[in-house]
């Protein structure tokens, strides 16, 4: 059965820790069939660190040297994009330039604040936390400078991966109509969701939470992909097929990879 991994991050991300070559044996290795490169590109970050351009040209090169050396294994090229509302013309101008597979249209950055940090949270409840996170992911999916630029809606739900609060689940139940919202809104402009499974192992739960997958079903989505979100070798591939099946137990028979920005189908095989 085919098992894709369409999220992962090379030394092409200032926080890779992997090389393009080393991630594709890796992922051979631990039976990834469909493995996508998706570094970030975060413009405007208040960490200096990611507010840059990835090497788009010196990314290609690995990996079509990559792909000419090794069969067995689809390669693609993407990229994660983080919202921020201020460069999102920008963006989507840089991101013109390039031929890429698949685009990934995540929230990182809160209120000029990165939520991974623990600084997006203190002096914030939950509540108050979670809620500015979800509205800023409304905000990109409904900024016209993205709609033509993206594919899928990356990880929703990052706020709850870093560890702050008692409990860091981010539920259908907390959100309903914020939620609703977001993802009609994706339904509508016939974009898609990921599934990032490296939630597990920090939020406790995949992102999104399996009760929004399920809802995104409800609601009429089909566009899924997933992915593990891995920036060392160590976690290409996590829980891909655990996640695989509650997916498939949330409705969905399909899951899709990206090729030149279409999206192309796998069946979930039990
Ligand atoms: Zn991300
Ligand atoms: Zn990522």
């Amino acid at each position: 059965m085919r098992k894709p991994d369409f999220h992962v991050h090379t030394y092409f991300s200032p926080d890779g820790h992997m090389e393009v070559a080393v991630a594709v044996e890796v992922a051979i290795k631990v039976g990834i069939t469909d493995l996508c490169f998706t570094e970030h590109m975060d413009l405007g970050h208040n960490m200096e660190l990611f507010n840059r351009v990835p090497d788009f040209y010196r990314m290609k090169e690995a990996i079509e040297q990559v792909k000419s050396m090794r069969s067995g294994i689809n390669i693609y090229h993407g990229v994660e994009v983080g919202y921020i509302k201020e460069t999102a013309e920008q963006t989507a101008k840089v991101l013109a330039d390039w031929e890429l597979d698949y685009v990934l249209l995540s929230t990182h950055c809160v209120d000029g604040i990165d939520c991974y940090m623990p600084e997006a949270k203190r002096g914030r409840d939950k509540e108050t936390a979670y809620k500015r996170y979800l509205e800023t992911v409304y905000e990109s999916v409904t900024d016209t400078n993205l709609q033509d630029a993206y594919d899928c809606v990356g990880h929703i739900g990052y706020i709850a991966k870093c560890n702050y609060y008692e409990d860091n689940t981010l539920d259908y139940e907390m959100f309903p109509e914020l939620l609703d919202d977001i993802l009609l809104q994706i339904i509508k402009q016939g974009k898609g969701i990921e599934v990032n499974t490296s939630g597990i192992n920090r939020a406790g739960h995949t992102l999104p939470h399996p009760s929004i997958i399920k809802r995104y079903y409800e609601l009429g989505g089909r566009i899924i992909t997933i992915g593990s979100d891995a920036h060392r070798t160590d976690r290409v591939g996590e829980n891909v097929s655990e996640t695989l099946q509650m997916i498939r137990d949330c409705g969905f028979k399909k899951i899709a990879v990206f090729s030149k920005r279409k999206p192309m189908w796998i069946t979930i095989e039990e």
